[in-house]
């Protein structure tokens, strides 16, 4: 299986998760989550260059020199940030330099940040080792535990995990 952007976000949030999603389990059409995340794409984001597909990953907007991507919270930021560095990294790639922005929607207040993140070697570096540790993941017979955590009840997965 081809590393996407979702694998690596589901690496950082939950190892599980990522499994499962790795090994075409997906659950997520019946997320009420996912469902919002959707409808947040459809109606906020209609503007010109909205998602655009690269290979094995999806960008919400290229816009100047940002890559955007909007987040309906910002409940797991680190995970964002990665995927959102694997994004910039698929790009540089392929020659083409830009800066993250990623933009985080907060349902209680109806508001919005956004930060800035930016590729260097390191990071670079990092995510290489990500990528092998997540086939190596996918591809083990073993199936991570449950994480036993608040953030469980908003997962995709809970049905499966729990019940
Ligand atoms: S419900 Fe919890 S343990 Fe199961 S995949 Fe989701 S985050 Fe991981």
């Amino acid at each position: 299986m081809k590393i996407n952007g979702t694998l690596i976000n589901y690496y950082f949030h939950c190892k599980r998760q990522c499994y499962l999603c790795g090994n075409r389990l997906n659950l997520e059409d019946n997320s009420e989550l996912v469902i919002i995340g959707k409808a947040l794409h459809e109606t906020k984001y209609d503007e010109e260059n909205s998602e655009i597909s690269i290979e094995s990953i999806k960008v919400d907007k290229i816009k100047g020199k940002y890559l955007i991507e909007y987040k309906k919270s910002n409940s797991d930021i680190e995970a964002c940030k990665w995927q959102l560095y694997y994004y910039l990294y698929v790009l540089k790639n392929k020659g083409i330099d830009k800066v993250g922005k990623l933009i985080c929607f907060e349902k209680k207040t109806n508001d919005s940040k956004s930060m800035i993140i930016e590729l260097d070697d390191e990071i670079i570096g990092n995510l290489i080792e990500i990528e092998k540790k997540i086939l190596a993941l996918i591809n083990s017979d073993d199936m991570p535990s449950v994480i036993n955590s608040s953030k469980c009840k908003k997962c995709a997965y809970y049905t499966y995990c729990y019940i």
